[in-house]
């Protein structure tokens, strides 16, 4: 390694496993000659993840929350902030210093079709990633076999190819080429959204399965507010490229705080009609302004049927309203 191992260390709370710091994922916007402006695809995230909770992300499309998770594992490059896992500054590593983090941290995608060579059987697509990363293993067959176990396939489905399988199974077999690594990170992206909804529930209970098991920690991102709630222990709720509220999932599905939460949560459909009618909803005006010029202060101020004129000129502080629960509003 070409710097230090002290140049890397950063003080941790033991159980941190994660540390954002202040995140910013800026993309340029070309014209013919010019770069136009930039897309705050993510500006100014900071969060942290404990040892075996599940962390979820929310918030509408284009709200920046897949951007978070690549940046975090620097499948793309952040523009600024920093990325702290297990107290190594990750945003320091060179290209040929990331082999550690590889095996440590990985993503499951929405679509595991897309990740799996269609020319090659299961056992040669979970073999892949432990022939790249040189580690060695007494009987691969027995290796590959007890992996395939643990997501829920079996034996008779070693030599088969992708597109002998369903969507749900493919994505157990992306699952199996994961836990190849032995991760203790994985980044969730959507992971059942491109399923059926009668398999999207086994696949999330196999996955908690698995987080047990093996000790994992994740990432969950999803539109999915349901899913979300079910699978998370903390959550962030994202509006444009910034977390405005994270808390408790339990807490913060049942008393959400900032008004952009309030409305994302407000459109989730309850069964039973008379508590959906005493809900209420909040009115909000407008659609989601662009992310390369967006508003200034608060950047929900331009739909917020709160926003005073602080909101409009300073942006809001993120402040520990509660215990676990922090909130970036001037109404609090
Ligand atoms: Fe609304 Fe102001 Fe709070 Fe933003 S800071 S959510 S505009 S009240």
């Amino acid at each position: 390694m070409s710097l230090s191992e002290a140049e890397y260390m950063v003080q941790e709370n033991s159980r941190t496993l994660l540390r954002v710091e202040n995140l910013k994922k800026y993309f340029p916007v070309k014209g013919l000659f010019f770069t136009k402006g930039y897309v705050k695809a993510v500006d100014d995230v900071s969060f942290t993840i404990e040892k075996g909770e599940t962390f979820g992300l929310v918030g509408e499309s284009g709200c920046g929350k897949t951007t978070v998770g690549r940046t975090i594992l620097r499948l793309i490059e952040p523009t600024g902030g920093r990325i702290v896992y297990e107290g190594r500054d990750v945003t320091k590593f060179r290209k040929n210093e990331m082999g550690w983090f590889r095996k440590k941290a990985q993503i499951m995608f929405q679509d595991p079709y897309s990740s799996l060579n269609p020319r090659q059987t299961v056992f040669q697509l979970v073999m892949e990633p432990v022939k790249h990363h040189g580690i060695g293993v007494d009987d691969p067959e027995d290796f590959v076999v007890e992996l395939l176990e643990l997501v829920g396939l079996n034996e008779g489905h070693l030599y088969r190819y992708p597109h002998e399988f369903s969507g749900g199974q493919r994505q157990r077999i992306a699952m199996a080429r994961i836990l190849s690594l032995k991760p203790d990170f994985v980044v969730l992206d959507e992971p059942t959204s491109a399923l059926d909804v009668s398999v999207q529930a086994n696949i999330l209970n196999t996955l908690k399965d698995i987080q047990e098991d093996m000790d994992l920690t994740y990432l969950f991102i999803s539109h999915d507010l349901g899913i979300v709630k079910y699978m998370s222990h903390r959550t962030g709720v994202m509006y444009l490229g910034k977390i405005v509220e994270v808390g408790e999932s339990d807490r913060l599905f049942e008393e959400p705080l900032h008004p952009y939460t309030k409305l994302l949560f407000s459109a989730i459909p309850v069964p039973d009609p008379d508590i959906e009618k005493s809900k209420g909803k909040i009115e909000v005006q407008g659609e989601p302004p662009s992310p390369i010029n967006p508003p200034s202060g608060c950047r929900f101020h331009p739909r917020c049927p709160y926003a005073k004129e602080i909101c409009r000129e300073k942006e809001p502080e993120f402040k520990e309203i509660e215990k676990n629960h922090q909130v970036a509003c001037w109404l609090y």
